[in-house]
C-alpha cells in the first residue's frame, strides 16, 4: 500500500520554492535540479511537478499526458545536459526496502564518469 503524500516532504518545498535548489530544466510536467550529496560528477534528480509519492503511485494514479510528460522531460533533461553520447543511469527507488528518502518520486541521473556495473 501506498503512504499517503506528504506535501511537507522537501521535494514538495523545493517545488514551492520554500528551499533553494540548483535547476537544471523545468517545464510544466517536470523540475530537475542538482543532488545536495552528489554520488558522481553529474547527479540530477527530476521529480514530476504532480503530488507523487514513487514510481509505483505515479505509474498507477497518473494520468496519461503527466506520464508521458514525465518520461519526455527526463530524456531532455539528459539531453540538454550533454550526456547522451557518453551516457547515463537512470534509477528511481521506491519503498522500503529500496531505501527510497524522500517520499516524492524522483528519478536519478548519474553521469560524468564510467559508472561501472550496478552493485545490485
Ligand atoms: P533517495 O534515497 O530517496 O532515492 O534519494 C534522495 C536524494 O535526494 C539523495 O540523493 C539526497 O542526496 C537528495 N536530497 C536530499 N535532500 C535534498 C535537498 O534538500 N536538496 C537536494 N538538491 N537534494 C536532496
Amino acid at each position: 500500500a501506498t503512504l499517503p503524500y506528504d506535501d511537507q516532504n522537501i521535494f514538495a518545498k523545493i517545488l514551492r520554492g520554500e528551499i533553494p535548489s540548483k535547476t537544471v530544466f523545468e517545464n510544466e510536467f517536470a523540475l530537475a535540479f542538482n543532488d545536495i550529496a552528489p554520488q558522481a560528477p553529474t547527479h540530477i534528480l527530476v521529480i514530476p511537478k504532480g503530488a507523487y509519492v514513487s514510481w509505483d503511485d505515479f505509474s498507477a494514479r497518473a494520468p496519461d499526458a503527466e506520464i508521458l510528460g514525465f518520461v519526455r522531460a527526463v530524456g531532455e533533461v539528459a539531453r540538454a545536459a550533454g550526456l547522451v553520447t557518453s551516457g547515463y543511469r537512470l534509477l528511481a527507488n521506491t519503498g522500503l526496502d529500496s531505501h527510497q528518502e524522500v517520499p516524492h518520486l524522483h528519478v536519478h541521473i548519474f553521469a560524468g564518469q564510467p559508472l561501472g556495473p550496478m552493485l545490485i
